[in-house]
């Protein structure tokens, strides 16, 4: 059986509905790649790396993540810190915001959490999932730790995958975020950035440019995201270009890039080619995008991946 663990931070999510009242579910990056990972790959062992808290909205939580099909092996619970909170709010024209609860999460302490045994039973999977978020999130005296136990893991044969997916207000400061990522980028084997993701720091602002930037490390194999336009993949230096079809009902792209990388990497880990996973990634994102929400419901998700064969 092949095995992926996530390391990141899933957040309890609040939505203020049409009728004034608020209902509640869970996201995250790293957690929305696993779901869609697993719904189109059931044999595959997929895995959330995280802390929650003890309070009753984190048991919630982890329930959801078991609901899901994930493995809870690594999933902390720290004893006195909560889970990560956000609330969506959407104007008279459509217009989201978001406010948030996480700079205290539970999440935040992870790297605490592993120890040894753990990075033991880490260095187990065939894949390893960073993404800039969980970067971001890490408390910044925890990152010294947390990069040499991802050398542990790459040096026991694990392989190291980073999306960047930048999101400037979690760092104190731009060049605090290159910095990590430049670490992330040396040590990683598959990068699948967004074109916008290196914009601000890198000046990258076509998915060439992306490709050429990941190209100065050692990275054998980049997929690069660019919205509707297309995906650009190159393994062991040889480039692809892959068009998409756009969806022309889109009603909210949360979670576009996290359901494209969970099934891409499903993919690539049960053996398909890098094209017929960029298909399978791009089909999964234009189903998540015409739903509301990040998790989109799982019979329109899996009847929708059934017309392709999974
Ligand atoms: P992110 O969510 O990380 O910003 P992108 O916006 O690049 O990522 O979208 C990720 C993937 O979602 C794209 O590679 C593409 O496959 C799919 N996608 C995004 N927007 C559309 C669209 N309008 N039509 C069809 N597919 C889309």
């Amino acid at each position: 059986m092949k095995t992926i663990y996530f390391i990141g931070e899933c957040m309890v999510e609040l939505r203020e509905n049409d009728e004034d009242m608020i209902s509640r579910s869970y996201a995250g990056d790293v957690y929305n790649s696993a779901v869609y990972l697993k719904r189109c790959f059931t044999d595959t062992q997929t895995a959330v790396v995280t802390a929650i808290g003890e309070d009753s909205l984190s048991t919630k939580m982890l329930s959801r993540f078991k609901d899901e099909g994930l493995d809870t092996t690594f999933v902390f619970r720290h004893p006195d810190k909560n889970a990560g909170m956000y609330y969506i709010e959407t104007d008279d024209t459509g217009e989201r915001s978001f406010t948030y609860w996480r700079s205290d999460s539970a999440a935040k302490k992870v790297v605490r959490f592993l120890n040894d045994d753990v990075i033991r039973g880490l260095a187990g999977a065939n894949m390893f999932f960073i993404s800039g978020i969980s970067l971001a999130v890490i408390d910044a005296q925890d990152r010294g730790a947390f990069w040499l136990k991802m050398k542990a893991l790459k040096e026991a044969g694990v392989t190291i995958v980073f999306d960047p997916n930048y999101r400037a207000r979690l760092w104190q400061s731009e060049d605090e975020a290159a910095a990590e990522f430049k670490q992330a980028f040396s040590l990683c084997d598959i990068a699948l950035p967004g074109v916008e993701d290196l914009t601000v720091l890198f000046g990258v602002n076509t998915a060439e440019e992306a490709l050429a930037f990941c190209h100065q490390y050692d990275i054998a194999e980049v997929i690069v995201k660019n919205g509707p336009e297309s995906v650009i993949t190159s393994l062991e230096g040889q480039q692809q270009n892959h068009p998409i079809v756009p969806v022309t009902n889109v009603v909210d792209t949360t979670s576009a890039g996290d359901a494209f990388n969970g099934v891409y990497l499903g993919a690539r880990l049960n053996g398909r080619a890098i094209d017929e996973a960029v298909q399978l990634a791009a089909k999964a994102a234009g189903t998540v995008i015409q739903h509301p929400g990040a998790i989109a419901p799982k019979d329109a998700f899996t009847q929708a991946m059934a017309a392709c064969g999974l």
